[in-house]
């Protein structure tokens, strides 16, 4: 689903400039969920942001789906990441004025420009899935910090990505909420498929991912 050559990513210009990643091949199949590991400053956040369609490389290829993404213009970019992405961030990001239920339709319903019942049936679904069924009405502020985060979870799989990429998804919780999150992404990747990058400093959750990968530097040390 993935096939990234020789990405490299420079930041600021002249004698400014800095080369945060410097030559990044990776691959990724159907269903595969690996974690991505490195030192705070390796690039882990940039390379997410990158294959994320968040941020443009500076250099190299960039392929998903069949689909040239150093090519596509912003628009071609945009319409892929509703449609085939995910994200789940250290910081739950969800809205503090909107419930459970809404906050998990919310990319589906930017996505169509509307609300739609299927939309709303598919979120309650989701939110079932992911044990908070009864939570569904209550706002973020009303939540804890692991069932925010399963709501984020919850969020990143409306629009039925192919891909979710995780920056420290369980970065913010205690050992049991972020078991309970891994858990709840272990099944989704073995029920539905999904494939998952997951960026963490924690040798625990890294532990939970078949694949790890290593960045040191701006590169790939072990894959
Ligand atoms: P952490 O584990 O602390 O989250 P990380 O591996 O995610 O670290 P990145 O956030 O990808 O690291 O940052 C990698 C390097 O790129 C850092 O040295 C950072 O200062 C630099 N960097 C990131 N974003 C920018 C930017 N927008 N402009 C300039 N430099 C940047
Ligand atoms: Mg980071």
């Amino acid at each position: 689903i993935l096939s990234v050559r020789d990405l490299t990513k420079v930041f600021g210009e002249g004698e400014a400039q800095a080369k945060v990643l410097k030559g990044i091949d990776l691959t990724m199949a159907p269903g595969e969920m690996a974690a991505l590991l490195g030192p705070s400053g390796s690039g882990k956040s940039t390379l997410l942001t990158i294959l994320g369609t968040l941020m443009r490389a500076s250099g190299g290829r960039h392929e998903m789906l069949g689909v040239d993404l150093m090519q596509a213009s912003d628009a071609e970019r945009t319409a892929f990441r509703s449609r085939h992405l995910g994200f789940v961030f250290q910081f739950h990001h969800l809205l503090p004025d909107l419930t459970a239920l809404e906050n998990v339709m919310m990319p589906a319903a930017a996505a169509a420009g509307r609300e739609s019942r299927a939309m709303r049936e598919r979120a309650a679904e989701l939110l079932d899935a992911v044990g908070l069924a009864d939570r569904r009405d209550y706002r973020p502020g009303a939540l804890s910090g692991g069932q925010r985060q399963r709501v984020a979870v919850a969020r990143a799989l409306i629009n039925q990505p192919v891909l979710v990429l995780a920056d420290e998804p369980t970065g913010n919780l205690d050992r049991q909420a972020a078991d309970q999150v891994m858990q709840l992404i272990r099944s989704i990747n073995q029920t539905l498929a999904t494939s998952f990058l997951i960026s963490t400093h924690d040798e625990h959750i890294a532990g939970q991912c078949p694949r790890r990968i290593e960045l040191l530097d701006g590169r790939i040390v072990r894959s």
